[in-house]
């Protein structure tokens, strides 16, 4: 039961915030969690308790939430000059660091960064750049997105737009001109007898009907996650990106990589690009941007859609777009710090160590009777519940299954994620093996709890 004495911070939060992307009822019946500090991939709440957060926070907090390097690499840069904005040909020394660094580790050998301070943001300035740029190359026409169902780019009027969960019909959304590709994941949505080789050549097939349909000269990009994040941990089936670069490249399409979640290693490669072998023409970058210590989100434009954004702009002597914080000094600063401790830091090798334990540990759970499928790439993980195993029968959404088992975890200091009826696991880069059985330990005994009383 919750504390809901007025006094109580639950009952404080509940009166005069809002809670984004929250189940109510959960929230009427135990409260919500409200944490104060963390240690290493621990969240502490106002009652003390402790929490193993197997998410991340929200998939960002890498390098767990008291890294000392990160701390000290935003308060030196606060001493330093603590905000300044990138208009008007002002630009801090941070942000000029920053935006090589992410093109040296970009899978491209030049191009141009653009910062945001939000993923959103980031996948809403990317299609303003694509309607500018085609409309100054004399094709105007060409505005309409292609995205996938179930997969999530943001929140924002066009990224929510683009986002393909029926949720955002309750915003009248999407806008017009976002078209919706089939879901690439193979165990749900292939047809019987279908194999995976089958599935994906099935997709390019769609992909080649959708641009036929549509017009290729009314498409203006193709926006897509590596391994999709918030649609459940779904990585792509055999050959997909393969199969589809060839088409958008034959259409001049330009591939665009929703990196949100994927970028700096999730997938165990510093992009999920190069985890699936295709080079984009532009990377979508935040959360482990900062390893989540400071909002932040950056379009990396590829060599050539960075010369055709340039022309663009050189046309009209401005590209008339920004937010006050794009670039931000200690963002940067910050952000430059998160990719060494990342990728220099141990983080990466982790990731790469710890992911045959972290699939086993997967593995092991989905021999539950009602686990139907066990997925995942690197430490993005997940899953499904389903009332019958051998029909992947889904349960009653009505015994919000995903929903109690993330709650006996919590019971348990454990944080993870409901989605759908899939539970997802996307730990802290600085996870040990300790740690991770502990995850692991915890979920088996939700996942028990739960179904004893649903099955
Ligand atoms: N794109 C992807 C792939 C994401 O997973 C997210 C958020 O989870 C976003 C975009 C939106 O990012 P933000 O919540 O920072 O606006």
């Amino acid at each position: 039961m919750p504390d809901d004495t007025a006094s109580s911070w639950e009952a404080r939060a509940s009166a005069h915030s809002f809670y984004g992307f929250t189940d109510l009822p959960t929230i009427r019946d135990r409260g919500p969690v409200i944490v104060t500090h963390g240690t290493g991939p621990y969240v502490v709440d106002v009652h003390g308790r402790r929490y193993l957060d197997a998410n991340s926070g929200l998939w960002n907090m890498v390098a767990g939430f008291d890294h000392p390097g990160l701390i000290a690499a935003a308060k030196a840069q606060y001493d330093r000059f603590p905000g300044y904005h990138a208009f008007f040909g002002r630009m801090s020394d941070q942000t000029v660091m920053l935006s090589e660094k992410l093109i040296e580790v970009s899978p491209f050998d030049t191009g141009r960064v653009f910062y945001t301070n939000s993923g959103s943001e980031a996948n809403d300035s990317l299609v303003k750049m694509l309607w500018f740029l085609w409309a100054a190359e004399g094709q105007p026409e060409r505005r309409k997105i292609l995205t996938r169902k179930n997969g999530y780019h943001g929140v924002t009027a066009v990224s929510a737009s683009m986002t393909g969960k029926p949720y955002n019909s309750v915003f009248g959304l999407p806008l017009e001109g976002f078209v919706h590709l089939t879901c690439p994941h193979f165990w749900r949505e292939g047809l019987q007898g279908e194999t995976e080789a089958d599935f994906t050549a099935r997709l390019g097939r769609e992909l080649e009907d959708v641009i036929a349909r549509e017009g290729a000269g009314t498409i203006a990009g193709f926006v897509a996650e590596p391994v999709l994040g918030a649609g459940g941990a779904i990585p792509p089936p055999e050959g997909y990106f393969r199969t589809i670069a060839p088409i958008l490249r034959r259409h001049g399409i330009p591939l665009i990589s929703d990196e949100v979640i994927t970028g700096f290693h999730r997938t165990g490669q510093t992009w999920g690009c190069e985890t699936y072998g295709f080079t984009p023409d532009a990377i979508l970058s935040s959360k482990n941007l900062t390893a989540g210590f400071f909002p932040m989100g950056a379009v990396v434009l590829g060599p050539e859609l960075s010369a055709r954004l340039q022309a663009a702009s050189e046309a009209i002597e401005e590209f008339p777009h920004g937010f006050t914080a794009s670039g931000h000094p200690v963002g940067c600063a910050i952000a430059l710090k998160a990719i060494d401790v990342i990728l220099n830091e141990g983080l990466a090798e982790n990731v790469r160590s710890l992911t045959p334990r972290f699939e086993a540990g997967l593995a092991r759970l989905a021999g539950h009777p009602n686990i139907g499928e066990w997925r995942g790439k690197g430490f993005m993980g997940a899953l499904e519940a389903v009332a019958d195993k051998p029909t992947k029968t889904p349960f009653d959404a009505a015994l919000s299954v995903s929903e109690r088992i993330a709650n006996a975890c919590t019971d348990q200091g454990l944080i993870c994620r409901p989605l759908g009826q899939s539970i997802v696991l996307c730990p802290p880069f600085v996870i040990t093996e300790a740690q991770m059985d502990e995850m692991f330990g915890k979920l088996e005994r939700a996942l028990d709890q739960v179904f004893a009383e649903v099955a």
